[in-house]
C-alpha cells in the first residue's frame, strides 16, 4: 500500500512524540530564581522540554522514567548573559582579523564559543552585536546543528558614522567606503529608523546601540555621546513598533542620560553613570548591565605591550577598572540590574566570572543569581517562559556542587546542564 499523506503524518507524530522524555531530578538544594530562600530536598519533573511539577521529597519515579541524582548539588535556572558577542574573541590578532577572516571562518570558530557557553551553564545569552554570522548562528543551535545557548541576537550594532561599532574605523580610505544603514551605521533620525528595520529585516530580536564612544573602537574617544536624542528617539520609536527592544552601549554620562531619556530597556557598562543618571534609570526602569568582567580584563589586557593598538590602550586603562565601582553605587541606589559581562572581549565559558566580581562589590551571592536569572528573562521580556524553575516553564536547569550562597566560586564550575529538556552535561 502506498502511504498517504495521512499515514505519513502519522508516522511523524508518533516519531517526534516517542522522543519526549520524563525526568525526575532529585535536588539536594534549590533556588528557584523566585524565592529568596534556598529550598531543601525537592523532585523536578520535567516531561518534554516543560517543567511539569516540583514536589517536596525525592519523589519515587514511575517505570522507565530517568532519575536524575543531584542530591548533593544546588539546583538553579539556566544562567541568562545579556551581554556577549557570541562570533567574536578579543586578542591581539582581533585588529587584522577584520581584514581576513570570511564569515565562514567566524562561524566556524564561533560553534566552539556557543558549546562552552552552554556547558558553563549559560542556556541563554543576548547576543549583543556581529557580523550577522550570529543570527546564522542562533538558528544552528535552535535547529540542533550546534550546541549552544538559546540567543536573542541584535545582529549588527547601529552606531554613528565613526562611531563605536562603525566597522570601518581605522581603516585606510579605499577600505573605508562609506557604510550606511546597511552595515548599521546611521546618521539623522530617517537613517536611524532605516537601520532599525534592517537589523529586523536581518534577523535581530533586539536593536543595540552604541551611544557614546567605546573602549576597543580605534577611535580617540571612549566616552563622548554619539547620538542625539532625536536619533536615539526615532530607533527606540521603530524598535517598539516591531514589539522589540533597544539595549544602549554607554561609558559616558551624557550619551546614557540620552539614551535612557529616549526610551532605551538597558545600558551596557555605564562606566560613569552620575546619580542623576540612575536616579533617571530607576524612575524610567532601566535595566543597567554592567559587565564587569570586561572591564577588568580589557584593562589587564592594556598592560601587555603591542596588545591593543595605541590609541585604544590608554582608554583600556582608565575606563576599565571603574564598572565595578559604579555597579557597587547602583546597586545600593536600587536600579535593575541584569547580569550581563561582555563575554568575548574575555574568553567566552568564564562568564561566571562576573558573579565573584558583583559580590565583591557588595551584592549578596542570591541577588547575583536572580539577576542571572528572572533578571535576564525580564529584560529580555520572557519571564514567563524563562528564568526560574516553575511549573509550565521551559526545562532551563543547572547545578553546581555545595553552597553557591556559601562560596559563590562554585558557579565557575557548573556540574549539570539541561536546556529545553535536553540533558548537555551530568558529571
Ligand atoms: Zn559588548
Amino acid at each position: 500500500m502506498k502511504p498517504t499523506i495521512l499515514t505519513l503524518l502519522f508516522a511523524f507524530l508518533f516519531t517526534s512524540f516517542s522522543f519526549s522524555q520524563t525526568y525526575y531530578l532529585h535536588c539536594g538544594k534549590l533556588i528557584d530564581g523566585k524565592n529568596d530562600k534556598i529550598m531543601k530536598e525537592k523532585t523536578i519533573i520535567v516531561n518534554d522540554n516543560i517543567i511539569e511539577e516540583i514536589k517536596d521529597g525525592y519523589a519515587t519515579a514511575p517505570d522507565g522514567v530517568t532519575v536524575i541524582d543531584l542530591k548533593d548539588k544546588t539546583v538553579m535556572p539556566g544562567l541568562m548573559d545579556m551581554h556577549v558577542h557570541m562570533e567574536s574573541i578579543y586578542d591581539k590578532n582581533s585588529y587584522l582579523n577584520r581584514f581576513v577572516m570570511n564569515d565562514a571562518d567566524v562561524a566556524y570558530r564561533s560553534v566552539g564559543f556557543a558549546e562552552i557557553t552552554l556547558m558553563s551553564g549559560f542556556t541563554t545569552v543576548r547576543d549583543l552585536g556581529g557580523s550577522g554570522v550570529n543570527v546564522s548562528l542562533q538558528k544552528a543551535i535552535a535547529r540542533g546543528f550546534v550546541k549552544g545557548p538559546r540567543i536573542y541576537t541584535a545582529a549588527k550594532s547601529i552606531a554613528i558614522t565613526g562611531g563605536h561599532a562603525d566597522p570601518t574605523n581605522g581603516a585606510k580610505k579605499d577600505l573605508m567606503e562609506y557604510p550606511g544603514p546597511e552595515q548599521g551605521v546611521a546618521d539623522g533620525p530617517d537613517e536611524c529608523r532605516k537601520a532599525v528595520r534592517q537589523q529586523v529585516k536581518n534577523g535581530a530580536d533586539l536593536i543595540k546601540i552604541t551611544a557614546t564612544g567605546g573602549v576597543l573602537s580605534v577611535a580617540r574617544d571612549g566616552q563622548r555621546p554619539q547620538f542625539t536624542l532625536e536619533e536615539i528617539k526615532a530607533i527606540v520609536e521603530t524598535a517598539d513598533d516591531f514589539g522589540i527592544k533597544v539595549a544602549a552601549h554607554a561609558h559616558g554620562d551624557e550619551g546614557m542620560r540620552r539614551a535612557v531619556i529616549g526610551g532605551v530597556a538597558s545600558i551596557e557598562h555605564g562606566t560613569k553613570m552620575s546619580d542623576g543618571t540612575m536616579d533617571l534609570m530607576i524612575k524610567h526602569g532601566t535595566y543597567y548591565v554592567p559587565t564587569i568582567t570586561a572591564g577588568w580584563s580589557v584593562a589587564d589586557s592594556a598592560k601587555i605591550d603591542g596588545y591593543f593598538p595605541e590609541v585604544v590602550r590608554p582608554k583600556a586603562l582608565e575606563i576599565g577598572p571603574l564598572i565595578q565601582g559604579t555597579f557597587a553605587k547602583a546597586y545600593k541606589k536600587g536600579v535593575k540590574i541584569a547580569f550581563g559581562t561582555d563575554a568575548g572581549v574575555f574568553p567566552h565559558g568564564n562568564n561566571a566570572l562576573e558573579f565573584k566580581y558583583m559580590t565583591d562589590a557588595g551584592m549578596p551571592a542570591m541577588e547575583a543569581i536572580q539577576s542571572a536569572t528572572m533578571g535576564g528573562a525580564t529584560l529580555l521580556g520572557v519571564e514567563d517562559q524563562l528564568g526560574s524553575i516553575e511549573k509550565g516553564k521551559l526545562a532551563d536547569i543547572i547545578a553546581v556542587d555545595g553552597n553557591p550562597l556559601d562560596d559563590i566560586e562554585v558557579m565557575m564550575d557548573v556540574q549539570f546542564v539541561m536546556k529545553d529538556g535536553t540533558v548537555y552535561k551530568n558529571k
